[in-house]
Order: C-alpha cells, then sequence, then structure tokens
C-alpha cells in the first residue's frame, strides 16, 4: 500500500482540539493497515503569528505543496485581533487556497435524521437533506483587481472591489458541480445575477455552453442567486449540486449551514486541478466551523465536523469510497444512539466532550469495519 502524506495544520481555538481526535482515528487505520499515512503537524494562523510573526510561513507552504492532502483545523481569535493586516490569521488560509489553487470549495449540508429538530426549519423541510455546493474559491470579487480605497479630490474615501470571472475559471467549476452531480442525483443548479452584473451573464451562458457540450445527460437549471437563498429556506430538498461564485458561494454555503443545525456538524474540501500526469490533486478538509474561542480549552467542542472533513479526504484525495462510507455510518449512527456533544444537544439534555464524542465514533467505526 502506498504510503500517503497527510500535512495536519490544527490552527488556533478548537482547531487543535478537533484535530486530535483525527490523529486517534489516522493512528488507528495505520495499525490496521485500512490506510499507510504518514502525518506531520505544524502551525497556521494565530499560533503562526505567535511563533514566526505571520500567519503561514514559506516552510509550512513547502509542506503543503509535498502532501497529498492537507487537514486544517481553525485559525483565529480576539488575541490576534491587533496583528498587522497581512499576518492576521485568516491569511494563513488565504494563502493556502491561493498556493495551492483550490479553487473549488465543496461543502455538503446533510441533515441526519437524528438532529432534525436541531435546524431553524421545520422537520420535514430538512429531514434527509443532501446538498453539496460547489463554490468558486479563487476568483471573483474577493481577488479581482483594482481592490483599493483612495480618497477622491473632493475628500471623500471610495472603495472599490472589483467582481472579474474567465471563461476557464467558469468552465472548471462547472466541470466540478457536473462531475459530483454525476455521482449523486444527477442535477446541477447555477446560480449568479445575470439580471444586474456582466459576470453573471457570462456565467450563465459559460455554464449552458459546459453543459450542452460535455454533460448533456446531467439536468441543468438556473437560479438567481437571491432567489437561491429563498428557495434554500423555502424547500430546500429540490436541490442537488449548486454551484456558484465565490462571493455567493460564502453566503449561499452558510444559510445551507444553519439548515443542518449546527456549525461543529459541517466539513468541507477544498480542491485543485487534476494534473494530468499522476491523477492527483491538491486538496486541503476542512470544518465549516471557526477556532470558536467562547468554547475553546473546555472539552466542548464537537469533533463531528472534522470527523465528516477526513471522509471527504478518503473520499476525495485517496478514492476510499468505502472506508469514507463507514466513518460517515459510524457517525450517524453515534448520532442515532442520542450521544451529543453540547451544541446540538436539546434543553435538558446529557452532552458528552469532545473526547468522549471522538472516542464514541471511532468505536463504533471499528464495530463496522470488523
Ligand atoms: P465560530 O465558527 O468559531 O463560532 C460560532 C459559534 O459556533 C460559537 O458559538 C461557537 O462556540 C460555535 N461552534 C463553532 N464550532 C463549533 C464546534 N465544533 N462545536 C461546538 N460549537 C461550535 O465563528 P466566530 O465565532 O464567528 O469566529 C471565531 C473566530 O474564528 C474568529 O477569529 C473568526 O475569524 C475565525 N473563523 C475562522 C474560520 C476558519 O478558520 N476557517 C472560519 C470562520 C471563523
Amino acid at each position: 500500500m502506498a504510503t500517503q502524506k497527510l500535512l495536519l495544520l490544527p490552527g488556533d481555538g478548537i482547531g487543535p482540539e478537533v484535530m486530535t481526535e483525527v490523529e486517534k482515528l489516522v493512528s488507528w487505520m495505520n495499525k490496521t493497515a485500512m490506510a499507510s499515512f504518514e502525518t506531520e503537524r505544524d502551525l497556521v494562523g494565530g499560533s503562526a503569528y505567535d511563533a514566526h510573526k505571520v500567519a503561514i510561513t514559506d516552510a509550512t507552504m513547502d509542506l503543503a505543496q509535498a502532501a497529498d492532502a492537507v487537514i486544517f483545523g481553525a485559525v483565529g481569535g480576539p488575541k490576534w485581533d491587533s496583528v498587522p493586516y497581512e499576518a492576521r490569521p485568516e491569511a494563513g488560509l488565504l494563502r493556502l487556497r491561493k498556493d495551492l489553487e483550490l479553487f473549488a470549495n465543496l461543502r455538503p449540508a446533510i441533515c441526519y435524521p437524528a438532529l432534525a429538530d436541531a435546524s431553524s426549519l421545520k422537520r420535514e423541510l430538512v429531514e434527509g437533506l443532501d446538498i453539496v455546493i460547489v463554490r468558486e474559491l479563487t476568483g471573483g470579487v474577493y481577488f479581482g483587481e483594482p481592490k483599493e480605497i483612495v480618497t477622491l479630490e473632493n475628500g471623500e474615501r471610495r472603495g472599490v472591489d472589483t467582481q472579474v470571472y474567465t471563461t476557464h475559471e467558469i468552465e472548471r467549476i462547472g466541470r466540478v458541480a457536473f462531475e459530483m452531480a454525476r455521482k449523486r442525483g444527477n442535477k446541477v443548479t447555477s446560480s449568479d445575477k445575470r439580471n444586474v452584473m456582466r459576470s453573471g451573464v457570462l456565467w450563465h451562458s459559460v455554464m449552458n455552453e459546459l453543459h450542452k457540450r460535455e454533460y448533456p445527460d446531467v439536468t441543468l437549471e438556473h437560479q438567481l442567486a437571491d432567489a437561491l437563498g429563498m428557495q434554500l429556506v423555502r424547500y430546500p430538498k429540490q436541490f442537488d449540486v449548486i454551484v456558484t461564485d465565490n462571493l455567493f458561494g460564502d453566503m449561499l454555503s452558510d444559510v445551507a449551514a444553519m439548515l443542518t443545525g449546527s456549525l461543529g456538524m459541517l466539513p468541507s474540501a477544498a480542491l485543485g486541478a487534476e494534473n494530468p500526469k499522476t491523477g492527483k490533486r491538491k486538496a486541503m478538509y476542512e470544518p465549516v466551523h471557526g477556532s470558536a474561542p467562547d468554547i475553546a480549552g473546555k472539552g466542548l467542542a464537537n469533533p463531528i465536523a472534522m470527523f465528516g472533513s477526513f471522509a471527504m479526504t478518503l473520499r476525495y484525495s485517496f478514492g476510499m469510497t468505502d472506508s469514507a462510507d463507514k466513518l460517515e455510518r459510524a457517525i450517524s449512527n453515534v448520532l442515532d444512539s442520542g450521544l451529543r456533544t453540547k451544541d446540538i444537544a436539546a434543553a435538558g439534555q446529557n452532552s458528552v466532550s469532545t473526547t468522549e464524542m471522538g472516542a464514541a465514533v471511532l468505536k463504533e467505526l471499528q464495530r463496522i469495519a470488523g
């Protein structure tokens, strides 16, 4: 079995707490020869700033470039609120996404039946929900130039961000969405604001052309981003794969997140282009939640988003579909058994710690794997 290199970047706050649970899982997989992972742990975010005065060092970036997958915890916290802008904890995350060219952000929103009552929507609207938002991650208004605040002749200031997309950028994210739909419900909903944005007109037509040329077997629908936001809270089960740009994807995926009940449940993946020679992609996996400074160090963090991110690692970086399915089943079974961390417990219900939840998922995985 080929050895796969994992770079673990736990980060700040609850990041290291949830990462420790994944490390236990990795050791068990190595011990039972289910996998052969070589792991390295390094600093990112505020912890990197404390040690090196930057949010990620060049040496850590070299490790990330050489890794088969990067597993990321979370960064940030009030301790670093006043560090220089270029060295703020999030700069480490943005550099990883940019330098590894991770253009596709996959954010599944799955509502486990056992948790349907934790959603802000009615049980019947969310129970069994299983959608994926594919967000373009390296283009659009977060990166377009000019990006500046200028002082005008009359003394007023003007802030400028530029929304820009090229055919190539739209096609490559479109392909990720269509390929994913083929393995799921075979339907893609593409979202833009073509009614008011030129980049939206291009997005819409490139998606149509790509669909006609390469994916006629997949159903393609379009919804304006504002309407899609509304539909997500009206009838979310109508969607399978949603593909959208960086800005709309940022907001819509947070809306979808809340359908499932808790931030502590949501995994994500960021993928780069496939290397035609090796067939491998650069990839980073991380829970959607942040560093949760309010609960850090108290053993209250829910490790399920981190476990879910590791299941995505197995599936998308290593083709270990069977192991990924088993890990997701173990999570679901543990939830069915009624075990809850505090964030997902009902009022008055007992809750368990991060390590207890981690141990329960691992034990259930061991049982399923026989
Ligand atoms: P957050 O996701 O850290 O926390 C929001 C709320 O959800 C908090 O009440 C927190 O306790 C709870 N929560 C989050 N994850 C949880 C988990 N696994 N288990 C139980 N409860 C959980 O968002 P925030 O409070 O807006 O941000 C805190 C810090 O994290 C900020 O510095 C922010 O910039 C940073 N942040 C980082 C990332 C990232 O690293 N990808 C993402 C979002 C926010």
